[in-house]
Formats: C-alpha cells, structure tokens, sequence
C-alpha cells in the first residue's frame, strides 16, 4: 500500500477520534488519525473531569456506556495500564419533590435497559455518602457501577494501542480540504500532506461543523463553554460522583467527585449555556460552584481550589451524540455531537463505529442507530444531558 493510503482517516485524536481508531485498527483495516494539535486528547479531551456512567435518560447511550464501563473497568487487566479506573458510583440527589420524581420514575425506565440503579431513601443515602446535608435530603439514586478515570490517561492509553495495531498517528496537522470525487470520500489534505482514503471519520469535536463546512454539510454540533476546577488532595472520604440537577439563577446542574488520587474534581453547567470556542477562565465560576457545592456537602467547605479550566462541550440541540454515515457524501462517516459525554461514550462508540464500517453490526446496533441517527429530527430533550 502506498504509505499516504488508508482504509480509514480520521479526523481528531481526542475521546473519540483514538478508541475508534483502536477498534478500527483491531480489526485490520490501516487507519490513520489527523489532529491539530501537538497530542493526543489535547482537545476537550483533556478538559474532561473523568465521570463515566451508564445512568443516562436514553437507551443509546445507556447501551453505549455499559459497554464503556466494561472497557475502561477492565483495561488494565487486559492491557496493563492504570488509567485511575475507580468505580464509586453515581448519585443524583433530590432536595425537593420535583427532582425525586422525575429521577424516580427515570429509575424504571433505566432498570428495563439493564441499568443497575436504584432509588434510596435518605437513610440510605446517607449510608453511601454520609456527608451530604441532611437538611431537606429527600433520598436520590445510586448507580454502584459508574465511575471515574483519567480522561488523559485513559485517551493515551488507546492511543498506544491503537499504534500497536498499526494505526498511525499524524499530530500538529490542520485539515485544510476534504477530498470528493463524483459524491465519494477520496482524501484528505493537510497544511503538510495529502492523504488517500474511501472513509473519513469527522470525529473532530466542538470543531465538527467546520469539518462538515468542508464537504458542504451543515452538522448541528455547537462549541459549549464549561468551566471545571480541582482542589487540593485530601484522604479519601467520598466513593459517588454527586450530581445535583437543581435550576439556580445561573446554573442548572453541577457535579463533583473524589478522583481516586484524592482531589475533589467540579464543574457546572451555566444558565444560559455559554456558546463559543473561548476557553478562557472566568471570575464568576468558583464563587457560583462552591456555594452550590458547600450547600450540598459543607465538609467541602475548607478544600482549597489548586486550577480552574474552561472547555468545550460539542452540544447538540436534543444533547445526544451524532453517530451514522452522511447521505450526501458516500464514504464521509459522523461521529460527533457527544455533548458533556465524549469520554464516557468513546470507547462504546469506537467499537460500535468499527463493527459499522466492516459490516459487523450485532442486534441492538441498529437501535442505537437510528436514536443516534445524522437525520433524526432533534427535537427530542435528554434529560440527563
Ligand atoms: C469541563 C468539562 C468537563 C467534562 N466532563 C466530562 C465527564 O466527566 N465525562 C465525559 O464523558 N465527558 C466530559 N466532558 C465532555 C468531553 O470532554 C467531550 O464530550 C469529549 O472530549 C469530546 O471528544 P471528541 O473526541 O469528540 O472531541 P475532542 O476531544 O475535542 O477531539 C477533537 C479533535 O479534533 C481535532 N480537530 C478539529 N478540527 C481539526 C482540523 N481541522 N484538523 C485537525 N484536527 C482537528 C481537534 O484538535 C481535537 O483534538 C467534559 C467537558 C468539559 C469541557
């Protein structure tokens, strides 16, 4: 083969661009991946704050990220590299009615998709997560299998296994152009190079749109600025990730753990959503989380904060990924939209995408599918987005 030929490119190295091409390249297809910047998962893969959890409103990504959790649970079993796997659960907590029904009745509809979830009443809550305020707790849900790992090291580490199995790794390249000949995927070309290929994946993110731009596409992913912090690291006093869905003025849901180096990672959804590329910190952000944190577990109170970051959800209007091969333009593949759950989905999609592209799909791809579908008419709302 010549050495600018590929069966696969893959724009982006991030959550998603590197477990697929680590699926792909298992499969033996020559997979070469593109990215801009330096590295690996330099993107928001970086950003990512590391929760991993099955416990989603939709049956896509609930399927998705069981497999996942299987994948990042075992990976250094099978693979050897600790990527800080720790499995302490998810609970989303209600302080008021509204939250304990809607999450109650989602607890129903998660079990019947294999979830293991259930609802505990305060008492058992507080058995799970003994500081939390006791002051209004109604109860919330438990989900034991979730988890937490490195967003970094777990994206290295498939990259190293990706190049294992022969995919090649191209970083520091822009692409500039997508190739089409008589509506098909021919190539690529780079601000250096141009690359050969039948199938280009756009797994490029917030950048998903400007990649679509290139083959006269429009994707509906729009960049979505979230800010996240960590503090100083503490023994270990907490096992789930605590997520409160509560509207405030500012804010609608927030969420932390205790990664398993000891370190208390945050971050918050604002209200209105910030749209835009800027990933510039804010003043508005600590003082608008601690409080809402320090409300929900006042042990919090005397963490000091060590680094705030900003980063890009790639949102899309029903909030869930974009998965399936484009009908304007044959070979071109979508694997993009996947809001604040890329690195939870990637190593599920990755797999998934590879057994799509070598006509190995297995009995509930397809539902996932057509959930997930490019041509979907988005109007759903996933409520656990
Ligand atoms: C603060 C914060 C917290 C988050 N927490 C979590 C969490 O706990 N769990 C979770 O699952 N998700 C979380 N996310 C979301 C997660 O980070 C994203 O969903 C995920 O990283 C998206 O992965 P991706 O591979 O699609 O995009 P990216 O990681 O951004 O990768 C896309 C890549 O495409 C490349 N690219 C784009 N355009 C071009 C071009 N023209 N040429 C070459 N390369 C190009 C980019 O350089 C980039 O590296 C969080 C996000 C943020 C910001």
């Amino acid at each position: 083969m010549e050495p600018n030929n590929f069966d696969v490119i893959i724009i982006g190295a991030g959550s998603i661009g590197s477990p697929t091409a680590l699926y792909l390249a298992k499969k033996g297809l020559s997979v070469l991946v593109i990215d801009q910047f330096p590295s690996v998962g330099q993107g928001s893969s970086k950003r990512a704050i590391g929760g991993i959890r099955a416990t989603h409103s939709d049956p896509a990504k609930i399927r998705l990220c069981l497999r996942s959790i299987e994948i990042f649970s075992s990976w250094r079993e099978i693979y050897g590299d600790d990527i800080d796997w720790f499995k302490g659960g998810y609970t989303f907590v209600a302080y008021r009615e509204q939250e304990e029904k809607s999450l109650q009745k989602l607890v129903q509809t998660q079990k019947q998709f294999g979830l293991n979830i259930d609802w505990l009443d305060k008492k058992q809550l507080l058995e799970v997560a003994p500081d939390l305020n006791k002051k209004d707790l109604i109860g919330g849900t438990y989900s034991p299998d979730d988890g937490s790992a490195s967003p970094l090291l777990a994206t290295h580490a498939f990259y190293n296994q990706a190049q294992k199995f022969g995919a090649k790794f191209h970083f520091s390249e822009n692409i500039e152009s997508i190739m089409v000949e008589h509506g098909k995927i021919c190539g690529v070309k780079t601000d250096k190079e141009t690359y050969h290929a039948n199938i280009v994946i756009n797994a490029a993110g917030p950048w998903a749109n400007q990649i679509g731009r290139l083959v006269g596409i429009d994707i509906p992913v729009t960049p979505d600025s979230h800010e996240a912090a960590i503090t100083e690291s503490v023994a270990h006093f907490l096992n789930p990730m605590i997520v409160d869905i509560r509207p405030y003025q500012g804010s609608s849901n927030f969420y932390f753990y205790q990664h398993s180096t000891g370190q208390i990672i945050f971050c918050i959804t604002p209200s209105p959503n910030i749209w835009g590329f800027s990933v510039e910190e804010t003043s508005d952000f600590l003082p608008l989380v601690a409080k809402r944190m320090i409300d929900v577990m006042p042990r919090l109170r005397n963490l000091r904060v060590r680094r705030t970051w900003r980063g890009l959800y790639p949102m899309t209007p029903d909030g869930n990924p974009i998965l399936g091969w484009s009908n304007e333009v044959k070979g071109f593949f979508l694997s993009v939209g996947t809001c604040g759950q890329g690195f939870m989905l990637g190593p599920g999609m990755g797999e998934l995408i590879s057994r799509m592209i070598t006509n190995t799909t297995l009995g509930n791809d397809e539902e996932i599918l057509k959930i997930l579908s490019p041509y979907r008419d988005f109007s759903g709302h996933e409520f656990l987005k």
